[in-house]
């Protein structure tokens, strides 16, 4: 079997990658192992100067990778280069921060003395997507390997050569052999993978349908799971917003990466009162957004990512028109052999449409009327998901509080759109999944969270 890229702005095979049999999955994953009982005894600093390295690294190979990442996959050049960007200051963060965040915590009790200490558990399956290819990947890395675990990638089959290239980075910063090692399969290996008696634990970014199967496999074998899942975020637009900036934000959060990000904005939750002076401030915004080859830097949105994802997004939108949406802007696929999908803006929104229940990962937008503040909030928390959520409005402290206590989501931002920081942590609720990445709460995850006790 092999693993192709294609190029989705042109339809064009760029590479083929042959994928590893079950024999070399699993002698992979032995050797995992073995590196991982030397590299559990290694000190924070010893990791911390390899994680530094590997931040360089990828600074010097920034617009290679930018590259890489625009032909396999369709992400504007800079936006490539700004996730790789993002990628080095995990691995800075960790190499900084790891030590405090696993730093033994003693506890009072009886016994002499009595502690909680964070050990490193093995070697982590991290099955993850192609919207981020190097992002997703790096915020299990940098902690993983921080915390003196071990790992091995099973990407997304359509980023072969982002998977090859992140395995070959670890590689060139000086890690030790098979601390981190590239998996190519297909989906249908990873229940083998899980069962592979090294393989202590497992973490994925993806649909909700793949992350179900997952944790069903990961129950059955008692090992833990986090689930990073798809999302459909409300952004609350109440009536005293500063609606130029609430636009702009709403825009510039769903279009980002094409539209195809977990935590883009999808829902656009509109008090009656300033909805239609919203709409037309959006509309405009969409409307000035250059579709185009992801390498041209005026360009704003490339292609999607495969050819099938856009023809599914297509029938969301096409789906939620026949049930009364209106199409305000786009919703056509353009004629030629690419996955292009113009920015979309779908106005009259109801529950029972695609838009209305569903995550639409491209550039769709879905706007939806609310009567006033409560109703508002109950539609955004209406959904099955609950990643990312957001509330524009000129009173900070009524932002707060809707932010902080009214809206059910892993991450509430108040005139801000939803974004990851390897400072805070990230996760979602309900459909979204399970588990934190990033922060101290991330790097905890994959632990063992060992109690000591001295009589
Ligand atoms: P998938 O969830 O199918 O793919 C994500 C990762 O999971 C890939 O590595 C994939 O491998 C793997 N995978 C898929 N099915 C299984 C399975 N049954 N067992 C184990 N691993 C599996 O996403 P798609 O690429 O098909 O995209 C479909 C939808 O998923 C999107 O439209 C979007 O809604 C959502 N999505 C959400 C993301 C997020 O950031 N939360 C990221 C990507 C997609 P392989 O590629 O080999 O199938």
């Amino acid at each position: 079997m092999k693993l192709t890229s294609v190029n989705p702005a042109t339809g064009q095979k760029l590479h083929e990658y042959p994928s590893h049999p079950i024999a070399e999955v699993n002698s992979k994953i032995d050797q995992s192992h073995q590196a991982w009982l030397e590299w559990k005894n290694t000190s924070f600093e010893e990791r911390a100067v390899l994680l530094n390295k590997m931040a360089d690294l990828l600074l010097s190979r920034k617009e290679e990778f930018g590259l890489l990442m625009a032909t396999e996959m369709g992400k504007p050049f800079r936006e490539g280069v700004a996730e790789i960007e993002k990628c080095a200051t995990c691995c800075t963060y960790y190499a900084r921060h790891a030590k405090e965040h696993l730093r033994d915590q003693l506890i009072q009790t009886e016994a002499s003395k009595s502690y909680v200490s964070f050990q490193p558990i093995g070697v982590v399956l991290a099955i993850m997507p192609w919207n981020f290819p190097f992002w997703q990947v790096f915020r299990f890395l940098a902690p993983a390997l921080a915390a003196g675990n071990c790992g091995v990638l099973k990407h997304a089959s359509n980023v072969p050569g982002c998977a090859v290239a992140i395995e070959e980075v670890v590689k060139q910063s000086g890690f030790p052999d098979h601390v981190f090692q590239t998996l190519l399969v297909g989906s249908a290996m990873v229940e083998k993978i899980m069962e592979h008696p090294f393989i202590q634990a497992v973490t994925l970014t993806g649909s909700t349908a793949a992350g179900k199967q997952v944790a069903r496999k990961a129950g059955s074998l008692v090992k833990k799971s986090v689930l990073e899942l798809g999302g459909s975020d409300a952004y609350i637009v109440l009536e005293d917003a500063d609606l130029e900036r609430a636009a702009e934000t709403c825009v510039s959060s769903r279009l980002i990466n094409n539209g195809q990000s977990c935590i883009a904005a999808k829902r656009f939750i509109v008090v009656e009162p300033v909805i239609e002076k919203f709409t037309n401030l959006f509309v405009d915004k969409m409307k000035a957004k250059k579709m185009g080859d992801p390498l041209d830097p005026a360009t704003d949105i490339g292609p999607q990512a495969r050819a099938d994802l856009r023809d599914e997004l297509h029938s969301q939108v096409q789906d939620s028109i026949a049930k009364g949406a209106k199409c305000k802007l786009g919703g056509e696929i353009p004629p030629g052999n690419h996955a292009f999908y113009p920015p979309t803006v779908l106005t009259n929104v109801t529950p029972g449409m695609p838009a209305y229940d569903e995550e639409l990962f491209g550039p769709v937008a879905a706007i939806i009327s609310a009567k006033d503040e409560n109703d508002a909030i109950r539609i955004a928390n209406d959904s099955m998901f609950g990643l990312g959520a957001a509330v524009f409005t000129s009173d900070p402290g009524k932002g707060e509080e809707i932010a902080a206590t009214r809206l059910q989501a892993g991450s509430c931002f108040v005139n801000e759109r939803v974004q990851s920081d390897s400072r805070l942590p990230f996760g979602g609720i309900r459909q979204s999944g399970y588990g934190r990445e990033l922060g101290d709460f991330g790097i905890r995850e994959f632990v063992n969270i060992k109690t000591v006790f001295i009589r």
